[in-house]
């Protein structure tokens, strides 16, 4: 029987808390060889070990803390993936501050709306982005900025503008010591890209990196290896490069980063240069490089060879299913990944449970065209309108809402609201889905985007997917228009392969024969140049339905 004088049992262990900067000392003492290959401006490459990278670092953090930044100070990054990103990434935390980056493909206005919103003390921009800068410059004052020599170029003088290189060469490691944190001090921050209003800003702790870093990297995730050699085309300012960086550098796996250089033709040239195991990227710029390999293989045989056993890991958006097997022909797997930049992100992944280890290549096809299954530490559920939770019948649909230690609880300097977050503490996340018997997750549309018709829910995901297994169709984005008899219709907004309109009994017939009703069908297709893209890569339905308004 249990003494009720005595005090509860204690843990023994340390109460040492979770840290990035034990990543980056381990990756310099443990790794030192390991390669950061970055792309140039001028599409040559540069290689760093990560013996040089863990110096560098520490020199980065020295030279924050002699510019007087310390804990929770907001240092900013514009900057495209390359080595000295990376050296942010960690560097930034070393001093005890806050990296914050920066969507380069935002307005000037929403840039310098974002860093004064954050309160941003420096910034760290690519010599070739300062064009950029200085569209913003009046809306926000840095203290310092830091321009790092990207293109090899001399710093501009004056501006009050520091050459990075400069500033790490002339600083002094050999008193450098990390300054004491707390596991849930702020190390990253993310802003949402305002799709749906204004944009809001999520703060990462040492504590929620290292936890979801950790989960990324097991077996049914990322399956990360030392081995593996990582090229991440998602940008580093798109919630944290999907956290790969942090998990390369504490594996000690190789990175390749792209530069600026994300056509396809150059990332498939990249690709014959230092061939991934692992790559990262929304279907977009997967959609694009396709094309163009398949493309090459009649134009220009031999150009470009796919990497053998390639994965890739695909998500911010729909996966079709037709992108999944295009790849498969060509021995390159696509990984789904379903997540936001609230939840850090990596919340649900697709992969072949045990027991569904039998399945036959149609089903797991199917799957794989899934968000997937919630990952370790992120408890997912369905909240339907009544209240209720949707059951795990493959049908019923709810609000995705989740929690876990890497999903965000706030927003940085916003009142917590009903509409954001649950009463219980959930995060509301805008997405709707339903999840079947096996835990599956698919995700059936945003909230915004659902197609209300005669009273029933249409997916335009649904939709897109199917309209883009059409032989002849490039793409395909679905809004909704309004309906005088059924409040909402389905409008296809169609990209076809060589740009003129297809028949639409032949849309109709590809929908139907996919098992949707008639009903389902859009009221109306319009053919159009390219979907446009949001800031990052994704549909930016919003401009279609501005285009579209009926
Ligand atoms: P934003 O919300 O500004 O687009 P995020 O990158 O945080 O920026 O996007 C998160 C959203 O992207 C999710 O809420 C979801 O709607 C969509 N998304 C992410 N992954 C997937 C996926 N695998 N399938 C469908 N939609 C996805």
């Amino acid at each position: 029987m249990r003494d009720a004088n005595q005090p509860p049992m204690v843990s023994t262990m340390m109460a040492q808390p979770l840290s990035l900067n034990h990543l980056l000392e381990r990756a310099g003492h443990l790794f030192p060889s390991s390669e950061i290959v970055s792309r140039l401006p001028d599409k040559s490459y540069r290689t760093h070990r990560f013996g040089q990278f863990h110096d560098r670092t520490r020199r980065l953090a020295q030279a924050l803390l002699n510019l007087g930044i310390g804990r929770g100070d907001r240092v900013a990054t514009l900057c495209w993936n390359h080595h000295a990103h990376l050296e942010c990434y960690f560097g930034i935390p070393a001093a005890g501050a806050v990296m914050h980056t920066l969507n380069l493909r935002l307005s000037p206005e929403e840039i310098g709306w974002i860093a004064a919103d954050a309160q941003d003390r420096v910034l760290v921009v690519d010599d070739i982005l300062l064009p950029l800068y200085r569209q913003f410059a009046h809306l926000h004052r840095f203290e310092h900025v830091l321009v790092f020599p990207f293109s090899g170029a001399a710093v501009p003088a004056g501006e009050g503008l520091t050459d990075y290189e400069a500033l790490l060469a002339g600083t002094d490691t050999a008193g450098f010591r990390y300054p004491d944190h707390a596991e849930d001090d702020p190390v990253s921050m993310c802003y949402t890209s305002g799709t749906t209003g204004r944009p809001k800003g999520v703060a990462y702790s040492h504590r929620s990196t290292v936890l979801h870093t950790l989960v990324g990297c097991l077996g049914d995730c990322w399956g990360l290896r030392g081995t593996d050699t990582v090229l991440p085309v998602t940008p580093m300012f798109h919630a944290n490069s999907w956290g790969i960086p942090y998990a390369a550098v504490m594996l000690g796996t190789k990175l390749v980063f792209p530069g600026p250089h994300l056509h396809p033709d150059d990332l498939l040239d990249l690709m014959q240069d230092h061939p991934p195991t692992l790559a990262l990227g929304v279907p977009t710029i997967w959609l694009g490089l396709i094309q163009a390999y398949e493309a090459a293989l009649s134009t220009q045989p031999g150009r470009w060879r796919l990497p053998p056993g390639m994965r890739s890991l695909v998500g911010g958006a729909a996966v079709p299913e037709s992108l999944i097997r295009a790849f498969d022909r060509h021995g390159v797997w696509l990984l789904q990944g379903w997540g936001m930049t609230e939840t850090s992100p990596l919340a649900t992944v697709s992969y072949p449970k045990a027991e569904l280890r039998d399945i036959d290549a149609d089903e797991r096809y199917r799957r794989a065209a899934m968000a997937g299954v919630p990952v370790p530490l992120v408890d997912v559920r369905l909240r339907q309108d009544d209240g209720n939770d949707a059951p795990w019948d493959g049908r019923s649909v709810g609000e995705i809402q989740v929690r876990g230690p890497f999903i965000t609880g706030s927003y940085h300097r916003v009142p917590v609201s009903e509409d954001k977050f649950t009463a219980d503490g959930w995060l509301r996340t805008g997405d709707v889905a339903s999840m079947d018997p096996h835990g599956f997750v698919r995700i059936t549309d945003r909230t915004k985007d659902l197609i209300k018709s005669g009273g029933e829910w249409i997916s335009s995901v649904d939709l897109e997917n199917a309209l883009m297994g059409h032989p002849q169709v490039l793409e395909a984005a679905v809004i909704a228009i309004p309906d005088e008899k059924w409040s909402e219709r389905p409008l296809a907004c169609v990209v076809s392969r060589n740009g003129l309109a297809i028949e639409r009994a032949s849309l109709d017939a590809c929908l139907l024969g996919q098992g949707f009703a008639k009903w389902q069908l859009p009221e109306r297709y319009e053919f159009i140049d390219a979907v446009p893209r949001t800031s990052t890569g994704k549909f930016y339905k919003l401009r279609l339905r501005e285009r579209f308004p009926r």
